[in-house]
């Protein structure tokens, strides 16, 4: 019984992509189970090569004589959970990639490390025989032994490292002892608990005890009545921030925690955790937990025991916190599930959102996708019926939204202010400052400045490994953020010879030089890549900015999601079209979301917010709508320009990579993929589908490595899965392959 298994070679690569069979030794048959991580021989040379089992079966699928057997299990590789198997193949069906690839993504934690120990000394013979004992060792003269035990008669249980510290004993004497019998050392091991930085007074909470006003209840009624019926239905709640979304969703999950099952709460990014957390840890104390990538392996270990040993009953964190190993799922929550980082960018390039909904229905478990914007594919879907659509109408205590003013930045330079501060912001955070309210500054750009270009002839600053343009740091090198590559700021154009170089755009150190310049008292903080980059990088600067000890916190992207800061009155928005301005159909949805969710963070205490937009696009139908905070007028709008065009949601879209370090190869494989979806089109075998390129792709060439791209477009995914399928099959047939990599993006966040 149960002779073979069916197994998923550690090695990423198409021609392995498939279960290989070995036989199951009869002293391993017992304990093997789908999931394991085992050690096979391999290849030609018969190496030992780690593999999942995904199937244990009776079956022999080709001549046992020739089959070979697992050397053994890997004790110290975590196994994948049985259920998270079937999702691996469903993530690999959907999105390509191998096998090998999705199994990986559904384990985020793979390696077991070792566990932290705590080691106490404890008197393992009777109190009576103790005093016996100790009156022999004292007439020996044996005082190391005496005064242990001595100290154990008075405390029967005693840390290690007291013993060994402030007793003065030495570990010798302590094993002696074991020896004897009088004593013995016991492990307790301890998790590392990820929460340890949180203080007292955080953990407690100030203001958390309030019922749930009408709306919140209702929606909470709705939800847990579908729940209560099995329905698990995907629910879009649609509210603006602080109308009390993450209320409800504690309200859910404390019903579901009642019951004995356990919820999982993705957020987009890590700088979001903080905050997260401490609502969540005011209600369900030590049973809530994190899981995301600044935390060391053995941290991160620990949290997946914990969640697997039915220690947790909440899992908060990034996109893979969505594998946490529980046993009975209740809820995924999405919090701003409209967020680009959901999507992955390497290899399977799942969508976390997608990817929980396929969960869920495996598990019997209900989703809940949380929004002030939502994502244009999730509002459409909620509109066809495919999620069910719940709105929170109005902040808590009816709180006003924060009015807006747009200031055209054109304006401002023809009155002859050339700085990145218009006149009116600088003169409501002049009057902030004096009212000593906070201000916010948002800039979405990274670095001192963008590219660098010459003014007299146009020429741009190019890498030369890749098709982008390099950007300036203040420590005065040209970097490459494709690829890392640097040189040093030139002063003079390598094209024509001028003088006039210069940066193209501020980023936030400049904008923070420029603040302290024009208000020389004011205590500024900034939050970006470069200030974030340590561990527990962004609760300092989140927490030293909501214990007041600044005035203007500046920032990227990170500051203007979902944190909630009761003093901030102002937010000035800086260069609101820049995110319009990118390579791929996203540009005005992600602008509209960006300029709300910014505009969002002013005005959540007792004071009204104000918002300054500044743009030099004030006529866009994103940046007005977001202005008037009217997500339903942008979405009409936004979702019949993607109707006309054929993009997601309306359509649905794949894109498929073609890269090679040698050009022509890049080019001619690029061209045959085409001409062999082209002929399955005219034999009318792909009935409306777009096909367009191929082309290159939007930077042509990274590090060397040239890069073609095809879009194809089709009303139907699975009609595009199927030509993935079709592709892969013919890569895989074709000697012209073998220097070429493909790769497939559904339904694609970012250009290529
Ligand atoms: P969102 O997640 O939509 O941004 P939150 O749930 O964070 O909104 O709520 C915003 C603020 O209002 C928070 O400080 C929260 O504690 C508070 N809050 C939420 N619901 C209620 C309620 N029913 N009564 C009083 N305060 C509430
Ligand atoms: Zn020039
Ligand atoms: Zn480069």
């Amino acid at each position: 019984m149960a002779a073979y298994a069916n197994i998923i070679i550690d090695i990423s690569h198409e021609k392995l992509d498939r279960p290989f069979q070995y036989r199951v030794p009869e002293a391993m048959k017992k304990q093997l189970r789908p999931g394991m991580q085992v050690l096979v021989p391999f290849g030609n040379g018969n190496r030992a090569t780690r593999g999942y089992v995904i199937e244990v079966t009776d079956e022999a699928e080709f001549d046992q004589e020739r089959m070979k057997e697992i050397t053994a299990i890997d004790m110290e590789g975590i196994p994948v959970e049985a259920r998270l198997i079937a999702l691996a193949a469903w993530i690999k069906e959907n999105y390509g990639g191998t096998m090998n690839q999705a199994l990986k993504t559904v384990l985020p934690v793979r390696q077991k490390t070792r566990q932290k120990e705590k080691k106490r000394v404890a008197l393992a013979v009777s109190r009576k025989a103790g005093q016996e004992q100790l009156l022999q060792l004292q007439k020996k003269h044996n005082t190391a032994r005496a005064r242990l035990l001595e100290a154990l008669l008075d405390t029967p249980e005693i840390p290690y490292e007291v013993v060994t510290g402030k007793l003065n004993i030495t570990s010798a004497v302590i094993r002696a002892m074991e020896k004897m019998g009088l004593v013995m050392v016991e492990k307790e091991q301890v998790y590392r608990n990820p929460i340890s930085f949180v203080t007292e007074e955080e953990r407690n909470g100030k203001d958390r005890h309030f019922t749930l006003n009408r709306e919140q209840q209702q929606i909470v009624n709705t939800i847990t009545e579908d729940y209560k019926k099995a329905h698990y239905n995907t629910f879009l709640l649609y509210g603006v921030t602080g109308s009390g979304k993450t209320a409800v969703y504690i309200e859910l999950i404390a019903r579901a925690v009642a019951e004995g099952r356990q919820a999982i709460v993705l957020i987009p990014e890590i700088a979001l955790t903080y905050q997260t957390l401490m609502r969540f840890y005011q209600r369900f104390g030590e049973r809530v937990s994190v899981l995301h990538s600044k935390m060391s392996a053995g941290e991160r270990y620990d949290q997946f025991l914990r969640a697997k040993n039915g220690q947790l009953d909440v899992m908060i964190g990034p996109r893979s916190a969505l594998f946490t190993p529980f046993s009975n799922l209740g809820y995924i929550i999405i919090d701003e599930e409209h967020e680009a980082s959901y999507k992955s960018e390497t290899i399977p390039r799942y969508h976390a959102r997608e990817t929980a909904i396929e969960r869920a229905r495996q598990e019997g478990a209900s989703v809940v996708l949380g929004s002030a914007t939502p994502s244009l594919e999730s509002y459409y879907k909620a509109r066809q019926g495919e999620y069910q659509l719940l709105e929170l109408t109005a902040r808590i205590e009816e709180k006003p939204l924060p009015t807006c003013e747009i200031i055209d930045l054109r304006e401002e330079l023809k009155q002859g202010n050339r700085s990145i501060l218009s006149e009116r912001l600088q003169e409501l955070m002049e009057d902030r400052l004096k009212k000593g309210q906070q201000t916010m500054l948002f800039l979405n750009r990274r670095g001192i400045s963008g590219f660098v270009s010459c003014r007299e002839c146009g020429h741009v600053l190019r890498c030369p490994h890749c098709d982008v343009s390099l950007s300036q740091h203040n420590n005065a090198r040209m970097v490459c953020h494709y690829c890392g590559y640097q040189e040093p700021a030139v002063k003079i154009c390598p094209s024509c010879g001028s003088k006039y170089l210069s940066a193209f755009k501020a980023g936030t150190q400049k904008i923070e030089q420029i603040v302290k310049e024009r208000f020389p008292h004011a205590r500024v903080l900034r939050m970006d890549l470069d200030t974030t980059r340590m561990k527990d990088g962004y609760e300092r600067i989140l927490s030293a900015f909501a214990n007041r000890e600044a005035d203007i916190l500046i920032g990227t992207q990170m500051i203007v999601k979902g944190h909630d800061f009761p003093d901030v009155t102002l937010v000035g928005i800086l260069a609101a079209d820049l995110s319009l301005h990118t390579s791929d159909y996203h540009g005005a949805e992600r602008t509209f979301q960006l300029l709300t969710q910014a505009a969002g963070r002013a005005g959540r205490g007792r004071e009204k917010g104000q918002v300054v937009i500044q743009t030099y696009s004030p006529g866009h139908y994103s940046i007005e709508q977001a202005a008037a905070q009217n997500y339903q007028d942008f979405y009409e709008q936004e979702i019949q320009y993607r109707s006309l065009l054929k993009y997601p949601p309306v359509w649905h879209m794949m894109v498929m990579l073609v890269a090679s370090r040698d050009q022509m190869y890049a080019e001619l494989c690029s061209d045959l993929l085409g001409k062999k979806i082209e002929q399955a089109r005219e034999q009318g075998k792909l009935e409306g589908l777009v096909m367009v390129g191929p082309a290159d792709a939007a930077v042509a060439k990274i590090s060397d490595v040239y890069r073609k791209v095809l879009y194809f477009k089709h009303k139907d995914y699975r009609t595009l899965v199927h030509i993935k399928d079709v592709l892969e099959e013919f890569t895989g047939r074709h000697r012209e392959f073998e220097s070429v990599t493909i790769q497939f993006d559904f339904n694609p966040m970012n250009g290529f």
